[in-house]
């Protein structure tokens, strides 16, 4: 069978076989709606609160404080929408120009809507400093949106920072943590943020659902209305397989989560050493506190969709921008955001890593890389 070596995992990661094992009752044998009286809910009502219980153990959180929903985009939406349209103020959102398009699309949405929202442009280094924040924030803001670590660039945000720096306007602090979970140590508490979005599929958990962490005390308006799960605020019927598998991938990533960085970053710099040592011209962007693993490797006056092709018929999936921006190949909004010249950042890839991959997986992708921008 010809070679394939995934270096992606920004974009999504392999379900873990212990997650996948864990799921399986939920699915086969005990598949009753959780929200029923009888017997038979009994089980699926049970593992739902565990489940509940462990996410929130692996984020400092208490269980009352995380609500299933669908994934990340999910999350995101919830937070902007929902915390924009119980305002009858209309007081402003501030976000950053670098975010995921869940919570961009989702500002545009508010704005349409006539919510103001002021965007943060970050450093060339992917950083939003707190200087840049207390530059635009007012006692009339009523929500700041930072994310934890940049998806293309993996540039990890001062977040405890930006947070007391909201908290000390009395605005509120949401964190698009999709990218961070369960790769570095995160502790809600600790952070202060009122709000935290995560997603399974980025942390070797099923697809289609995730979390959203809301501190006690956060008063969110319902987003999906029925029922009553999730505590009256997302309706829909608890998909329980899946949150079983989300619990148990992130249980055991964060379990492991100090070897697993360590282990990863390891791969990362033997590809950044052959990389050098081969006299290929790059840059990496994103300066030097980033997720483990999340490499954005610019070749100037090189083609980066022309880059991921080769590298596709190699059998090495990587992957050019954010996994939803694959189909345009115009420069993406996180490239534009952060400066980078054009000649640059054209020439741009995204190789991500990550547990599951190994030291011949690195030899193969630095091979074929200097192969395909070496001419
Ligand atoms: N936020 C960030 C930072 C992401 O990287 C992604 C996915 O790439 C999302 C949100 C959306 O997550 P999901 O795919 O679970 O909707």
């Amino acid at each position: 069978m010809k070679q394939h070596i995934y270096a992606d995992n920004a974009a999504t990661t392999q379900l873990d076989p212990d997650a996948f094992e864990a799921m399986k009752p939920w699915l086969l044998e005990e598949y009753g709606n959780a929200s029923q009286p009888y017997a038979f809910a009994r089980g699926p009502k049970k593992a739902l609160a565990e489940a509940r219980a462990t996410i929130a153990d692996c984020i400092g959180a208490e269980p009352e404080e995380i609500f299933f929903t669908s994934c990340g985009s999910e999350s995101d939406n919830w937070v902007i929408k929902g915390s924009a349209f119980a305002d009858a103020e209309h007081r402003a959102t501030i976000t950053t120009a670098f975010e995921h398009h869940a919570i961009l699309h989702s500002c545009a949405a508010i704005e349409r809507m006539g919510y103001p929202v002021a965007y943060l442009y970050p450093t060339a280094d992917g950083q939003i400093t707190g200087e840049t924040l207390s530059r635009v924030i007012t006692d009339s803001t009523r929500l700041v949106s930072v994310m934890y670590a940049n998806n293309e660039l993996g540039s990890i945000q001062p977040i405890r920072e930006l947070c007391e720096i909201a908290h000390s306007h009395g605005a509120l602090f949401h964190t698009d943590a999709v990218q961070a979970v369960g790769h570095i140590p995160i502790n809600v508490h600790e952070l202060g943020v009122d709000m935290l979005s995560s997603s399974a599929h980025k942390f070797n958990g099923p697809k289609g659902i995730g979390f959203l962490y809301i501190r006690k005390g956060v008063r969110i308006p319902t987003y999906i209305d029925g029922g009553s799960q999730e505590f009256g605020l997302r309706a829909g019927t608890e998909n329980v397989a899946s949150i079983v598998g989300m619990a148990a991938a992130l249980k055991k990533n964060c379990d492991a989560i100090e070897k697993n960085a360590v282990y990863v970053r390891s791969l990362e710099e033997m590809l950044l050493d052959l990389l050098n040592s081969s006299g290929i011209e790059y840059k990496r962007n994103g300066g030097s506190n980033t997720l483990p693993g999340l490499m954005s490797l610019s070749f100037p006056g090189k083609d980066g969709e022309a880059i991921l092709h080769r590298m596709d018929l190699a059998g090495i999936s990587i992957s050019t921008g954010s996994a939803c921006d694959s189909v345009n190949t115009e420069i993406s909004h996180v490239l534009r955001a952060i400066g980078l010249e054009e000649r640059y950042a054209k020439g741009t890839v995204r190789i991500s890593l990550g547990k599951n991959n190994t030291e011949k997986d690195v030899q193969a992708i630095s091979a074929m890389l200097v192969r395909v921008t070496g001419r």
